[in-house]
């Protein structure tokens, strides 16, 4: 009995796996993506280089450049997850998708149902973002079966650091929203669940940029980043 048992656990393998990836990777799909030249096979050997397993391409309000990011990774190891990155009253908000979710989820339904015009697409803000409400874009990535990440919270653009007071801890509290992306490890202390106003563990990650120039300058593709 003991034996089999054993037997049994073995074949669970090692137990926790853990995979490095990046939820919150650009393409020259963004229309202030600095290298336009830039080929989707190199953005996934450089993602090799730094040993990701997944990568998210979360291009500002476009999936154009999800297909492309695909192909070059066939073969490779490499999983895209499809995304977006949207603006709203003033911050910035990530959707992820699961792998096998067809670019034209984002593009054909969820960007048209959050006011964003055609000719609008890879632009970083929109005609329709400062009115966007935040619960509105929570709301929209649900239905349109996506896990919502604060874009990097902590920093330019991001939840955290632009709401204040009860709006804030409102949107923290809000189960729509599921992950947070942290610039500074700090961060962490208020999200853990023991801060007395948000009452609430959310899962962090960190962001592949530094500190404080999430927004100020795109994430080609990835000083660093990680998860367990
Ligand atoms: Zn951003």
């Amino acid at each position: 009995m003991v034996a089999e048992a054993w037997a049994e656990i073995q074949a669970l393998g090692d137990g926790a796996h853990y995979c490095k990836v990046d939820l919150h990777v650009h393409t020259p799909a963004s229309h202030d993506y600095a290298d336009k030249r830039a080929a989707h096979g190199d953005l996934i050997k450089k993602a090799r280089a730094v040993d990701l397993d997944m990568i998210a391409v979360t291009d500002h309000h476009t999936a154009q450049g999800v297909d492309p990011m695909r192909d070059a990774a066939k073969g490779t190891g490499v999983l895209v997850l499809p995304g977006v990155e949207v603006s709203a009253s003033g911050i910035h908000i990530l959707a992820i998708f699961a792998e096998d979710t067809p670019a034209a989820k984002i593009d054909d339904y969820l960007l048209p149902r959050l006011g964003v015009k055609p000719d609008e697409r890879g632009r970083p803000e929109t005609t329709a973002s400062m009115e966007l409400s935040v619960p509105k874009v929570l709301q929209e990535i649900m239905e349109a079966g996506g896990i919502a990440v604060a874009a990097h919270t902590d920093s330019d653009k991001g939840l955290t650091s632009t709401f204040r007071g009860q709006a804030r801890i409102d949107l923290v509290r809000d189960l729509r929203l599921g992950v947070v992306e942290i610039t500074k490890a700090e961060t962490t202390k208020y999200l853990d669940g023991t801060d007395p106003n948000y009452k609430r563990e959310l899962t962090c990650i960190q962001s592949s940029v530094r500190s404080g120039r999430a927004s100020a300058r795109p994430h080609p593709l990835p000083a660093s980043a990680g998860c367990g």
